[in-house]
């Protein structure tokens, strides 16, 4: 007789999609669990691992990137297979890994941004600032994108940690990016870019901002830059001074009213800080965006409590050649997988996917990361995440039928990539790449630097030894 799936001789076979911090932390959990013998098999659509680390973290944040060094352990364990280049629902279907595997677990992100749904949107130099992230992090897909840097002033919406980064990259001196692991071309752009002055909307008030305190204070050390925030833009409405009592809000509004205290001191570039107005209009000048038209806002209580933005019928316009809006990250649909389309999620329950928000566990089918719980909270957030999602699946492996996916082995897989993506990447592959970025790295006193080109990535991981 055959043995279960939890059984020793007969391991746990799990397939984990998606390589970034939530995949990672959700193959950890499995591979440490005690109580079962798992094996994981952690699929990714790009040749390099780490998701959100290597193309999302801003290149002058290096320390937050440490956490690979936990991934590359992962890498190494005799249990764990890496399954680069290969993309679920075009190489590999859901029925045929839930047909391979005991247990298969969503954890690919959020995959694109949210949009402001406003006229001119789509003009030319407007951006989601999730592509100029991707961008400057040379992300294969965003690498040809071309950011129009020729101006002189830009305009961020949104007021999250992700308009934080892009406002500090546009505003940093090249010099102190080059010693970063931005991508070449992006740092060659910036060192052309005559942008002087970015200026961050927020539509509430600084009691609401969602940036942390580190992050915002960061902006007053950047060498040859003013802050600037009106001293009537921080007042609180009583509201908000209730909010006030929050750590990390009263911190932020110490921040905001030194910088409101300072004299300008002639820098060459400037952040400004504006809270209380909505983009309404992106408007046009020569083909492109020229001005963003903005509406000043009051909060207004909603029922369940909620501060809210509502507009006041005042409008102002201010000249913008460049447009980035950071107002979030969005899940997007994997083919054939069960979506909560109005959150932009995998409906789930403690991690196990639901067929539909009110609908049953689809046995054997989990979900980690931002595409179970939405885009918030930081890396270390996806382990606490990936852990509950471990739980479920370790309590309901116990419970799989003896003829459960998993009992094909673990070849199975192997023959199906080398006959559909024979270029799919292994860790050892991966870890080529690694080796030939961090060479070029050192010679040039930086902490790597980046393949950009898919092609090349590929050639220098089958080439052993180059770069
Ligand atoms: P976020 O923190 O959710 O911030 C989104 C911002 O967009 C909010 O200020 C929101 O304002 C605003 N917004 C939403 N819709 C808008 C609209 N239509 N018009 C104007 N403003 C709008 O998202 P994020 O910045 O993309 O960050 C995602 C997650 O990654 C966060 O948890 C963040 O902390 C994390 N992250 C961390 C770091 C770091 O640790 N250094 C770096 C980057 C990202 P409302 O509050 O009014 O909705």
């Amino acid at each position: 007789m055959t043995d279960r799936p939890d059984s020793p001789g007969r391991p746990l076979r799990v397939a984990v999609i998606g390589a970034g911090p939530a995949g990672f932390f959700t193959t950890d959990a499995l591979v440490k669990n005690t109580s079962i013998e798992a094996h994981v098999d952690l699929f990714e659509r790009w040749p390099t691992p780490y998701g959100l680390v290597r193309e999302g973290v801003a290149p002058d944040h290096q320390s937050i990137k440490g956490v690979t060094r936990i991934f590359d352990r992962v890498l190494l364990h005799p249990r764990v297979r890496f399954f680069g280049n290969v993309a679920f629902g075009e190489d590999v279907s859901r029925s045929e890994l839930t047909a391979m595997y005991d247990q298969v677990v969503y954890a690919v992100g959020a995959q694109t941004d949210r949009r402001m749904g406003i006229p001119g949107e789509d003009l030319a130099g407007s951006w989601p600032a999730t592509e100029f992230v991707r961008w400057y992090n040379g992300q294969p897909e965003c690498v040809d994108l071309a950011f129009d840097l020729s101006v002189e002033r830009a305009v961020v919406v949104g007021n999250g940690n992700v308009a934080v980064d892009v406002a500090r990259i546009l505003l940093t001196h090249p010099d102190v990016l080059a010693r970063s692991d931005i991508a070449d071309h992006a740092l060659e752009a910036l060192r052309q870019s005559q942008v002087r002055e970015v200026v961050m909307l927020g539509r509430r008030g600084p009691a609401q901002a969602k940036f942390t305190n580190v992050e915002l204070k960061e902006f007053g050390t950047l060498d040859g830059v003013d802050v600037d925030v009106a001293p009537e833009e921080l007042e609180l409405d009583l509201d908000s001074a209730g909010e006030a009592g929050d750590r990390r809000v009263a911190r932020n509004l110490e921040i905001l009213h030194d910088y409101a205290a300072r004299v300008p001191s002639g820098a060459p570039r400037r952040l400004r800080f504006r809270f209380h107005v909505s983009p309404v209009e992106l408007l046009s000048a020569d083909g492109g965006v020229g001005a963003v038209r903005l509406e000043r806002n009051r909060l207004v209580r909603t029922e369940d409590g909620y501060l809210s933005a509502s507009g006041t019928g005042e409008y102002e316009t201010l000249s913008a050649g460049l447009v980035l809006r950071s107002v979030g990250y969005r899940g997007v649909a994997l083919p054939d997988v069960p979506f909560d389309d109005s959150r932009g999620v995998i409906p789930h329950r403690l991690g196990r996917l639901l067929t539909s928000p009110d609908g049953d566990h689809a046995p054997g089918e989990y979900a980690a990361g931002w595409i179970k719980r939405g885009p918030s909270g930081v890396i270390g957030t996806n382990k606490a995440c990936a852990a509950e999602t471990v739980a479920s699946m370790i309590e309901d492996a116990g419970r799989l039928p003896v003829e459960s996916g998993g009992a094909e082995g673990p070849d199975a897989i192997l023959a199906m990539l080398s006959d559909r993506c024979p270029d799919y990447v292994t860790a050892d592959d991966w870890r080529r790449l690694d080796e030939a970025e961090a060479r070029r790295g050192e010679a040039e006193g930086r902490p790597r630097v980046k393949v950009v080109r898919v092609d090349e990535m590929l050639d220098l991981m089958r080439k052993r030894g180059e770069g």
